[in-house]
């Protein structure tokens, strides 16, 4: 029998539609950015969307091909987000670089993805200058600056001026429309073991991914809503908040680099920000100087905190000292980012606000379109009985099938079905909320029996004098292996080995409790924040447990 086909229009999800339809249908709903400059700057969709264009023609000119990668070193700014449109909807491919890195790294990078285009923002220019010569690729080097600011006798052959490229261009260009899994943009992870890998976004899967992340049980924004993405561009394209911004027509505030608990917290309240997005380390800076100043939000109300885990002790002072609802969330490169988020269920709405609040700690439940399943060594499911912890695998449009131009699969079978292992070990409970205790690399193995170094982290965290910790696997005769718990005290704050332990009586089973803590002024960090487990275990790799 012949099937009978839908009748719909065949329209390809296309990035460029997002900022046609801001420019359309939110023409006056503003774009305002902290420059690198340190002055604001302030346009509106429709103004990006038609610099957008002329960057597109301005690409073109330059001699980029479909398929052509624009990389970036570059903070959230307006210039930036012009640059996502301008080169995906091009049929360019957008590809993100973190400045973080090592140069090598970034030499590296830029190498392996081949940019044909490089634009930086101009704090960038020393950097560019060293790495210039060691990127063979790049035909153009285009500073994010306009004529006045342009750099003096620079050593990078034949610097291009942004706004010189966007002013010669008339803008008389019409978006094409092409196949929706074209390449839209690549970021690399971050690579702590071995180079780092690309994962290569399609038009499609990002256009997925921005519907499931507006969803009201997704990131749940609208048009009313301002949101300031804290969450760099470079670090899986600012969690899709570019993209969502104007999908739902809100308002979108860039930070630029300024970064620091101040400049947000003026930034913030000056333009009315409701939404935010960023990992635990940035809402520390923040906290602090709201706590510090007696400060509150009079419009912040939400925010997303993911990238690593959130402490408890974070989610709580947030929403209790602040009145700022945290939606903790988790997901990775590979995913584009998003997977899941906690928000509850109408079930839940019985339960007292304690009960309700152990529900939202977790990572979540996940967004229509990814599926996960937790599995053993063997590759057999485990049960969603919220005790068994297991390897986290997940499916779906806009997680990765594989690594640009690596031949091998990453993918496992689970059921006959392909799944991408997250590297993250978890627990799922019977309401399929997810729940991560440990990247596998980084749990704690004692006498063959797990324990989470997050559980502990979130502990340690509770305590007053606490300002960030981090709990490693170190080197035990008889266990194998035993936690050290490594803390950063508050400034002023007094805190001694055994009050530390001591705080973890009655808060966990007592084998779990650490053998150690060691004090320190900072814990490392990688270049999207997270605490550098890796490089905290080679800190302490000659570090003596107490053996009673
Ligand atoms: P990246 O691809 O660099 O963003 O790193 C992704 C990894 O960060 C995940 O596989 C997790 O190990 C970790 N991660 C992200 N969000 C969370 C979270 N909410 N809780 C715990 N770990 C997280």
């Amino acid at each position: 029998m012949a099937r009978l086909m839908g009748q719909m229009m065949q329209m390809p999800l296309m990035i460029s539609s997002l900022l046609v339809h801001a420019a359309r249908h939110h023409g006056d709903t503003e774009i305002v950015s902290k420059r690198v400059e340190g002055d604001i700057h302030r346009y509106t969709y429709q103004d990006a969307e038609l610099r957008a264009r002329k960057l597109a023609q301005a690409f073109a000119r330059l001699g980029c091909e479909p398929g052509d990668r624009v990389a970036t070193l570059a903070w959230n700014g307006y210039r930036h987000f012009e640059i996502y449109y301008g080169a995906s909807g091009s049929e360019l491919v957008c590809h993100t670089i973190n400045p973080r890195l090592f140069p090598e790294q970034i030499a590296w990078i830029a190498n392996d993805a081949a940019d044909k285009v490089l634009c930086f923002d101009l704090n960038f220019l020393p950097l560019v200058e060293k790495l210039a010569p060691q990127l063979s690729s790049v035909k153009h080097f285009v500073a994010m600056v306009g004529r006045s600011h342009m750099p003096a006798g620079s050593s990078i052959p034949g610097l291009l001026c942004y706004e010189d490229l966007v002013d010669g261009e008339d803008g008389v260009y019409r978006w094409p429309e092409f196949d929706e899994n074209t390449a839209s943009s690549i970021c690399y992870t971050s690579g702590t073991t071995g180079n780092p890998k690309g994962a290569v976004y399609s038009h499609r899967s990002t256009l997925l991914h921005t519907y499931g992340l507006a969803l009201p049980d997704g990131m749940g924004v609208g048009a009313k809503d301002v949101i300031l993405p804290v969450v760099p561009m470079f670090h899986v394209n600012a969690w899709g908040t570019p993209y969502a911004a104007p999908m739902i027509g809100a308002k979108l505030v860039f930070p630029g680099p300024h970064l620091d608990g101040k400049s947000l917290y003026e930034l913030m309240e000056a333009e009315k920000v409701t939404f935010s997005a960023g990992v635990p380390t940035v809402w520390l800076g923040l906290i602090n100087f709201a706590q510090a100043g007696k400060l509150k939000f009079s419009t912040l109300r939400r925010t997303v905190i993911g990238g690593s885990a959130c402490p408890p002790a974070m989610m709580r002072t947030l929403e209790d000292e602040f009145d700022v609802e945290v939606i903790h969330a988790w997901g990775m490169t590979e995913m584009s980012p998003l997977g899941t988020l906690s928000k509850l269920k109408a079930k839940h709405a019985s339960l007292d606000a304690e009960a309700q609040r152990r529900i939202l700690e977790k990572q979540g439940k996940v967004i229509f379109g990814v599926d996960m399943e937790i599995i053993d060594d063997d590759g057999a499911s485990l049960p969603w009985d919220g005790k068994a912890s297991g390897n986290l695998v997940v499916r779906g449009p806009w997680v990765i099938q594989s690594y640009y131009q690596r031949p091998e699969s990453p993918l496992v079978k689970v059921n006959g079905r392909d799944w991408f292992p997250t590297g993250d070990v978890a627990a799922i409970d019977a309401d399929a909320y997810m729940q991560i205790t440990d990247r596998s690399k980084d749990v704690i193995k004692s006498g063959g029996e797990w324990i989470s170094s997050i559980d502990l982290e979130n502990i340690a965290m509770g305590h007053p004098a606490v300002l960030e910790a981090a709990a490693i696997a170190c080197r035990h005769p008889k266990w194998d292996e035993r936690p050290l718990l490594v803390v950063v005290k508050k400034p002023g704050a007094d805190l001694t080995r055994e009050q530390m332990l001591g705080y973890f009586e009655g808060r966990i089973a007592k084998w779990q409790i650490p053998d150690d803590v060691a004090f320190v002024s900072e814990i490392p960090h990688t270049a999207t924040g997270k605490i550098q487990k890796l490089k905290l275990r080679e800190l302490f790799k000659d570090h003596r447990l107490p053996t009673n």
